[in-house]
């Protein structure tokens, strides 16, 4: 099983990522993707006039405030537009795929953090009405069923907390999550960088290989959302899946290219 996510800024090229993503199937490869959306999203919430807020806690970590109205639009984005896009594309390509996100049968499931703190103007404030939280458990039983009858899973955040509300979570570390779960070969966390870089936007700084055990090392060269990927990688090798690729999804065969060792790979 390859768990494959492909993440939601500018420049992605989708239709590559399912091209390949279908060429794999077809050819017996069992595989699931996992996506974002959040160049969108943040688009979409401007013209509807309600601009995303983002917050850095006070242990640098940057995330979208989401309150219901944000949550609303972030569902429009992620299991509208963005997943329907994705599901229709590998229709078109001839593969049965299913689009779901991880409030259907509560796939992925997680704590609600209702507050979040927040650093500004280097005083720390707390916010509440916050609708995040972090996958902490992923139901696999409705993605067996899904592949098992031959269908291709299409997934995206929300989670459900545990009490059945809908949670804004990082799409990376629910794949790492999930990527656990099913006993996954490899996680591949593809964006619009060719992968992790020692001296960011350099790209010919790139990290080519990170061993298994000092991930978190790594963590010094990430900024902003990559320290997400990072952290999601250390929690997927720590979790037995066998390597983690951070690659780049801007354009050819983005899924061969990471498994073929394009990339930083962390193995
Ligand atoms: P996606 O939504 O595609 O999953 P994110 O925007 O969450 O991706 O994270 C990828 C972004 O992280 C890159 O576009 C880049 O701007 C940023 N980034 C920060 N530090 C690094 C780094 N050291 N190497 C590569 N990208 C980095």
């Amino acid at each position: 099983m390859i768990v494959v996510k492909v993440g939601g800024s500018s420049g992605i090229d989708y239709d590559a990522v399912c091209v390949d993503l279908a060429g794999r199937w077809k050819a017996g490869e069992r595989l699931i993707l996992v996506h974002g959306g959040s160049g969108e999203t943040n688009r979409v919430a401007e013209a509807l006039g309600h601009p995303p807020k983002f917050v850095t806690s006070p242990s640098g970590y940057t995330s979208r405030f989401t309150d219901r109205q944000t949550l609303e639009i972030f569902e429009m984005v992620y299991c509208g537009k963005m997943n329907k896009g994705l599901v229709e594309r590998l229709q078109r390509l001839g593969v049965n795929a299913v689009g779901l996100s991880g409030l259907d049968g509560r796939i992925f499931e997680g704590k609600h953090k209702d507050s979040v703190r927040s650093v500004e103007g280097g005083k720390v404030k707390v916010l509440r009405g916050d609708h995040t939280g972090t996958v902490e458990r992923v139901n696999t039983g409705l993605i067996e069923l899904l592949l098992g009858a031959g269908y291709l899973p299409v997934l995206t955040p929300p989670a459900a907390s545990y009490e059945g509300v809908a949670i804004n979570v990082d799409g990376d570390r629910a794949a790492a999550q999930l990527a656990v779960a099913l006993r996954a070969e490899a996680l591949l966390l593809l964006s619009n960088v060719p992968g992790l870089l020692r001296d960011f936007p350099d790209e010919s700084s790139l990290i080519r290989d990170i061993p298994a055990n000092d991930v978190e090392r790594y963590l010094e060269f990430a900024q902003d959302r990559m320290k997400k990927k990072v952290l999601g990688a250390a929690e997927a090798v720590a979790g037995g899946v066998g390597r983690v690729v951070f690659g780049d999804a801007r354009a050819g065969k983005p899924i061969s290219a990471a498994l073929s060792g394009a990339g930083t790979v962390v193995s």
